[in-house]
Parts: structure tokens; sequence; C-alpha cells
């Protein structure tokens, strides 16, 4: 989703922007699961488990607790430099994050939205690839939108990111670098705010004027793999990424996996894998269709693995898990927004249990140069109440913000909109930083 598209009227913080490089379009329907082979990225501690970094350490002469040492200064204080490293014999600083900290991500741009409670940036790789991940801050969550792989194999046509082909996949470091970038774009902004209003974050003012706007909390609270990519497709740098991010300090941001939602086409045997992981993330199954026969135009992999076979799957995430599965359709007009398709939907839903799955259906953002555009919202109220009438919470929301363009607003509307659902339905998020 996304792609390093026109940021049509937002603001950019800097416009001298190289272009993505050129890839391939894929033909209609056709899937990519290998990406064309490239030069691996350098080995950065986040694609290593606390043995590993130790050994890395020990390799360089130094003894092993300083790969907790760094560890800490990369996960807790969202640090790679050196000179803040004041723990570390100044002799060794440099070349631990030589070895063990390189940079993977240089910052290209970024763009704001939402009156700056949305940042978009968009990270040159080390190879010259390009990916995006958005910060989304709301009172009482901070969410990364994060990328898996540069481009995508999956050639849905709606999808902007689908059209692109894949570059490649992305290692498990350049997944949990956005989210550490996130953290540290965070903790950099609370602190302009409490500097400059000398109130307290998200607080109301207290001499009647209308209330301070709130920022949010000053670290990543949610993480939602709905940026560039199939994750699943990546399966051992994505759940690599998940593991850095559920594990406690120093060996990972300690998170909890419930904030974290993996997003699929519907790869089956990866859902059913990641099932038996035990680390229970939300799962996100992009259907955009009840019946096999659209499904196989909106998103290719159908043609794999079918619309039932996807919802057995996904009724079968939650058995394992017990996480209620989040079930995604961009309402697109006149193609997939009949009433009788919310009908099919909700029987094919409510068939296999109640109380398992929502839906959260969402105005499709039309792609540049798209034969298809959004359903009118009469039309996508009618298909809410269908399945609201079968029994399956749905929810839908409006995307985002005016202010951001393009992919960007694609982006920013279904991770908030499917936010929205799971802080409601839990109501746990709170007090979970
Ligand atoms: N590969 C993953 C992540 C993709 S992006 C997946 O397919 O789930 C996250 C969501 O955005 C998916 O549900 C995807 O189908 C949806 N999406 C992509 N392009 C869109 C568009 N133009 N309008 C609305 N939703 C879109």
């Amino acid at each position: 989703l996304g792609g390093a598209a026109d940021p049509g009227a937002v603001r950019m913080s800097d416009t001298s922007v190289p272009l993505d490089p050129p890839t391939r379009r894929p033909k209609p329907g056709a899937l990519t699961f290998d990406a064309p082979r490239r030069g691996k990225p350098p080995t950065h501690l986040a694609d290593l488990d606390p043995a590993a970094r130790r050994a890395a350490v020990t390799e360089l002469g130094l003894p092993g607790f300083r790969a907790a040492q760094l560890s800490r200064h990369f996960f807790e204080h969202h640090t790679d430099d050196p000179a803040e490293m004041t723990d570390l014999p100044k002799a060794s600083r440099e070349e631990l994050v030589a070895r063990l900290l390189p940079s993977l991500l240089t910052p290209i741009r970024s763009i704001e939205a939402d009156g700056g409670a949305t940042t978009k940036s968009v990270w040159r790789l080390f190879d010259g690839a390009l990916v995006e991940s958005v910060v989304m801050r709301s009172p009482r969550r901070a969410t990364v939108c994060i990328s898996s792989q540069a481009g995508c194999g999956m050639n849905c046509p709606f999808c902007a990111t689908g059209q692109e082909g894949l570059t490649r996949n992305l290692s498990t470091a350049e997944i949990v670098g956005q989210v550490v970038a996130a953290n540290r774009l965070l903790r950099e902004t609370a602190d302009v705010v409490v500097d400059t209003d000398g109130a307290a974050l998200g607080a109301e003012a207290d001499d009647g004027a209308a209330p301070v706007d709130p920022v949010g909390p000053p670290r990543v609270t949610n993480v939602v793999f709905m940026g560039m990519g199939e994750a699943l497709a990546n399966y051992r740098a994505a759940i690599g990424a998940i593991r850095r991010l559920v594990d406690p300090a120093p060996d990972g941001l300690g998170m909890s996996a419930r904030h974290l939602t993996m997003s699929t086409v519907g790869l089956v045997p990866g859902i059913d894998r990641l099932a038996g992981e035990g680390i229970p993330v939300t799962l996100a199954l992009s259907l955009h269709a009840p019946g096999d026969e659209l499904r196989d135009e909106l998103v290719p992999i159908n043609t794999r693995w079918k619309v039932d076979e996807a919802i057995d799957a996904a009724r079968r995430y939650f058995e394992a898990t017990g996480r209620r599965v989040s079930i995604e359709y961009a309402l697109i007009k006149d193609v997939n927004d009949q009433a009788w398709r919310a009908d099919l939907l909700g029987e094919k839903l409510t068939a296999r249990g109640r109380g398992w799955v929502h839906v959260n259906p969402i105005p499709l953002n039309p792609t540049p140069g798209s034969r298809w555009t959004a359903s009118r919202p009469g039309v996508e109220q009618q298909f809410v109440e269908r399945l609201r009438a079968h029994g399956v919470p749905t929810t839908v929301r409006d995307t985002r913000g005016s202010d951001i363009d393009g992919a960007c607003g694609q982006l920013a509307g279904i991770v908030s909109d499917h936010l929205e659902q799971v802080g409601t339905d839990e109501g746990l998020l709170d007090g979970e930083i």
C-alpha cells in the first residue's frame, strides 16, 4: 500500500527527492513470491538474538555484556550515536556501533498531515530501495504503520504498491528500525510540545481557552504491518521483527503482542504458521470480496487460496490465539459494495461462529489512473447495516484528515479505522504504553 506516490498538496520538509528506482510492473494477476536477488543489508543487532549479539561483541574482543549495553541504547534510548553511549569505553564505542548499529534507514523526506498528528516518512535503504512508514498520534495511542518489503508481489490491482511489483524483502532490522525511528520522532516532538506549552501532554488549558492539542503518548503503542509489502511473504524477517518488538528490554522494545497487527492478503500457510508462534498478535485479513470470482480479480492470491480457505485460516487463528480477527474490506463503487455481498460476507463469517471477527470496511482510496472509485456514503452505510444485521460488528469511518492526499491518506485512513475498532472493542489500550 502506498508507494512513494505523489504527496499532492501536503507539506514536505524536503522537495529534492530522487524518484523511486523503476520496477517492472507485474502483468495482471501475476504473483511474485521470490524477490529479485539483491545484496543483503549489513547485519544489525536487531537482526540478532541476544546470544548472537554477545557472540558478535566477543568477536571484536570485547566482553559479552557490552551487547546488552548496546542493545539498551538502541531499544530503550533509541540512539545509535556513539557520543551518547557514555557507559561504554570510548575506545570501543565507534567499533561497536560500526559493527552492530549500521545505519539502515536514511530519511529522504517527511510529510505531515492532520495538523502534525500524522507524519509519513520515506526512507532510502542501503541499496537505494525506498520504503515508507507513517506515524499517527491520537490522545491515547501512537501508531506506526510499517513496511515489510520494498514494493509488493501480491499485485492487488487497486493498491498503489501492488502495481509497483516487488523490489526486495526487508531485513528484520530494516523493519524494526522503522519502529525505533518512530519512537525517536515521538520523543523529539513530545519534548518540543512540553517546552513550548509548558503543559502536560494532552492536558486542557485551565484558563478556559481551547484545549491544548493532545499530542498523545511519547512512544509507539501500536504497530501495524499495513505499509508496503506482504509481510507473511517475508515470513522470517517479519517474525524476527515481531520478536524484537515484544521482547522485553534490553533484547527488544517490550511491546504488547496484541498491540501489533499483522495484515495479510490471506497466505494461508503463513497465517497458520503465525498462529503457532505463541505470540498473539492481532490478525487482519484483506478480504475485499466474499466470493471467489470477484476476489480472484481484486486479490490475486485468491487463485491459490480461496475465500473459504482464507476465512477458515482466520478462524483457526482466532482459536489458537484468542485474538479477534479483523476483516479488511475496501468498498469499491459498483464492484464489491452491493448489499447481497454484505449478506454473503455476513453469512460466511457467522457460519464459523460469533464473536470471533469484526469487519472494517474502508472507502477505496483510488490510485492515480484507477478505473475504480470509492462507494457512495449511502451505499457504504447500507453495507455496514447489512453486516450488523447478521450480528457482525462492523465499523466504517471516514479517512483521516483532509489535508493529506494520495497514498498517504489511504494508509492513514486504513490504519486509524482499524485501531479505532481495536481500541473501542477492548478498552485495553490505555496505560499500556
Ligand atoms: N499486504 C498486506 C498489507 C497491505 S496494506 C495486506 O494486503 O493486507 C493494508 C491494507 O490496505 C490492505 O487491506 C489493503 O488491501 C488495503 N489497501 C491497499 N490499497 C488500498 C486502496 N487504494 N484503498 C483502500 N485500501 C487499500
